[in-house]
């Protein structure tokens, strides 16, 4: 319960990295503000969720729409929250765990949004996944692979997941841009080796799916970009969550 309110709370803020990042603007200053009207928002405007809510979606000031994805980040980093925490309990591993699906959130959304991974956020999180591979909580059903998997594996890790998501980009020069191979350095970073080939894996597989559903249904063409980098930052909190089990079960 702590944790999700948590959650909604780091939500709100990530919103604020994720409409600001893009656009080079501070994420501190100035306060939280309708992008309509300019009105500083006051508290009652900024509670999580339930400002949407009795607000109807709408600024209470000059009744301009507020985007759907507020709430829904909010809501979708509570319940991560709560569950990350029901998963690995209090711990040095919850404290990476959180860290790491905030920021893939909004690399998710960003993403989604603009079709842009930006340098600013990859690069702070590379040394930031270094500084935590040097960490090795009590391996409990773990075993060699992520957490406490030693800066080497880390590494490894790193230079596979840069050079796995390179080969289309060289072979094809299509599909991905060098966002998408410095996030995939990123998250061979995160999973270590040998986990980092699942994550890339799961992203193609997915993506390709999700592409294939698009164009049968016409919701998009040939042309139309697919943003990897979504897929990437959903198969990685997926491989650091379940990929050992994944990666038992296959072999
Ligand atoms: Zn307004």
């Amino acid at each position: 319960m702590v944790f999700a309110l948590l959650g909604l709370f780091v939500g709100s803020f990530l919103n604020v990295c994720i409409d600001r990042l893009p656009r080079r603007q501070s994420i501190i200053n100035p306060p939280s503000h309708c992008p309509a009207c300019n009105r500083k928002l006051g508290i009652l405007d900024l509670v999580p969720i339930f400002s949407y809510l009795w607000l109807r979606g709408r600024c209470r000031y000059c009744r301009a729409r507020i985007p759907i994805r507020l709430p829904i980040v909010e809501g979708v980093t509570g319940f991560l929250f709560a569950f990350l925490y029901w998963k690995s309990g209090l711990g040095i591993e919850l404290g990476i765990l959180l860290a790491y699906s905030s920021l893939l959130t909004v690399i998710f959304v960003i993403d989604l949004e603009n079709q842009l991974i930006l340098d600013k956020i990859t690069y702070p999180a590379m040394l930031l996944a270094l500084a935590f591979s040097f960490f090795r909580p009590e391996l409990r059903s773990f075993s060699f692979f992520w957490p406490g998997l030693g800066v080497e594996s880390s590494l490894i890790g790193g230079v596979f997941g840069l050079a796995l998501m390179a080969l289309p980009f060289i072979l094809y020069r299509r599909g991905m841009g060098m966002g998408d191979v410095k996030l995939a350095a990123l998250v061979g970073l995160m999973t270590g080796f040998p986990l980092v080939i699942l994550a890339v894996l799961l992203a193609w597989i997915s993506g390709g799916l999700v592409a294939g559903i698009l164009l049968a249904f016409k919701i998009k063409g040939t042309k139309d970009p697919i943003p990897s980098g979504t897929f990437l930052a959903v198969s990685a909190m997926v491989t650091l969550l379940w990929g050992e089990a994944i990666w038992q079960w296959y072999l």
